[in-house]
C-alpha cells in the first residue's frame, strides 16, 4: 500500500487533541474551572453506547470533565426538555451533546433546538446551522458540526489552498453532507451535492477534485468513479460480514478503499480516518464553547 497517499486521521486527531489539551490547561488556570461536556444518551443502542464511551474517555484524557445522563428509551419528551433546560442553566456545563438517533416518540429537532446555542457542541442547533450557512465573520460565533469539521481539517492538511477545486459530496444529511458543502463553499470550492435521487452520480464524481462520501452504503464508490489524482474523504462507517472470518464482522467505509487507492492522490481509511477526527472536533468545540462563555 502507498502509505504516502493515506490521510492519517488518527495522527491528525491526536495532534488536534494535544492542541485542545493546551487550551484546557489554560482555561483551568485562567478561570479556575474545568471545561465540562454533558452527554445525554437515551436508550441502549450498542453503537451509540460505544461512541459515548469513546468520547468520554478522550475528553477525560485531555483533562475535561464529562457528565453522563443516561436515560431510559421510554423517557418522555417533556422530561428530556427539562433536563436540557437544567443543563443550559448549569454554569458548570459548557457543552451539551445529545447522542442521535433519539427514539421515534421524541422530536429530535425540538430537543436540539432547546440546547442553548452557545453550549451546542455538535453545532446542530438551527441558530448555529444558520451562522455556518451565512459564513464569514459569523463562523467565529458558531460551532461547526464535528464530522464535516474533521473532514475539512483533514483536507486542509492535504491541500493548502482549496480555492477553485470541484468538490462532489455524496449525501445531503444535516449532520454531514450539507454542513460539509457550506465549509467547502466558504473555501471557494465549486460544490456539487449528490443524493439518492441524483442521476448518473459516477459522471459527476469523475469530474471531482475532491470526493466526500457520506452515504452509509458499504464500498459504493468504485475506482471508475474517481478521477486520477482526486482526494477522497470517506465518512461512511458500515459493519459488514468479515470476508475471511465467518461469523465475524468488520468496519468498512462507503468507498472501496483497495480499488480507489490506486487512482486517488490522497484518501482517508476506515477505520482510522474521519472517526477519530469527529471526536477530536467535539472536544475542540466544547473547549471553544467554554472560552466563549467567559467572554
Ligand atoms: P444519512 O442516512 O442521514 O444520509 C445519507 C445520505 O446518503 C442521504 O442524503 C441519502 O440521500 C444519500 N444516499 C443514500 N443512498 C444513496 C445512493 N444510493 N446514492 C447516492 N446517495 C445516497 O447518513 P449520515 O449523513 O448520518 O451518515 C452517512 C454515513 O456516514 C453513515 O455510514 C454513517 O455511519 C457515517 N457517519 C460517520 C461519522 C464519523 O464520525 N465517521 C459521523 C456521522 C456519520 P437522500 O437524502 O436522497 O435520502
Amino acid at each position: 500500500m502507498d502509505e504516502n497517499k493515506l490521510i492519517d486521521g488518527k495522527k491528525i486527531a491526536s495532534d488536534l487533541r494535544a492542541e485542545t489539551a493546551v487550551k484546557v490547561e489554560a482555561f483551568k488556570k485562567d478561570f479556575n474551572k474545568v471545561p465540562t461536556l454533558a452527554v445525554v444518551l437515551v436508550g441502549e443502542d450498542p453503537a451509540s453506547q460505544v461512541y459515548v464511551k469513546t468520547k468520554t474517555k478522550m475528553a477525560k484524557e485531555i483533562g475535561m470533565d464529562v457528565e453522563d445522563h443516561f436515560l431510559d428509551t421510554s423517557v418522555a419528551e417533556t422530561d428530556l426538555l427539562k433536563l436540557i433546560d437544567d443543563l443550559n442553566k448549569n454554569d458548570k456545563v459548557n457543552g451539551i451533546l445529545v447522542q442521535l438517533p433519539l427514539p421515534s416518540h421524541i422530536d429530535s429537532r425540538a430537543i436540539i433546538d432547546s440546547i442553548d446555542p452557545i453550549k451546542d457542541a455538535d453545532g446542530f442547533h438551527a441558530v448555529n446551522v444558520g451562522r455556518n450557512s451565512i459564513g464569514g465573520e459569523l463562523l467565529n460565533e458558531t460551532f461547526t458540526p464535528c464530522t464535516p469539521l474533521g473532514c475539512y481539517l483533514m483536507l486542509k492538511k492535504s491541500v493548502a489552498d482549496l480555492k477553485g477545486m470541484h468538490a462532489v459530496i455524496i449525501g445531503r444529511s444535516n449532520i454531514v453532507g450539507k454542513p460539509m458543502a457550506q465549509l467547502l463553499l466558504e473555501e471557494s470550492c465549486t460544490v456539487t451535492i449528490v443524493h439518492s435521487k441524483t442521476r448518473n452520480i459516477e459522471e459527476l464524481t469523475r469530474q471531482a477534485d475532491i470526493v466526500v462520501a457520506a452515504v452509509g452504503r458499504p464500498l459504493m464508490v468504485k475506482k471508475d468513479w474517481i478521477k486520477e489524482g482526486a482526494i477522497v474523504i470517506d465518512v461512511g462507517i458500515n459493519r459488514v460480514d468479515h470476508p475471511e472470518n465467518p461469523g465475524k464482522t468488520k468496519l468498512v467505509g462507503d468507498v472501496d478503499f483497495d480499488e480507489v487507492l490506486s487512482v486517488a492522490s490522497a484518501i482517508t481509511p476506515v477505520p482510522g480516518g474521519v472517526g477519530p477526527m469527529t471526536i477530536a472536533c467535539l472536544l475542540k468545540n466544547t473547549v471553544d464553547a467554554a472560552i466563549r462563555q467567559q467572554q
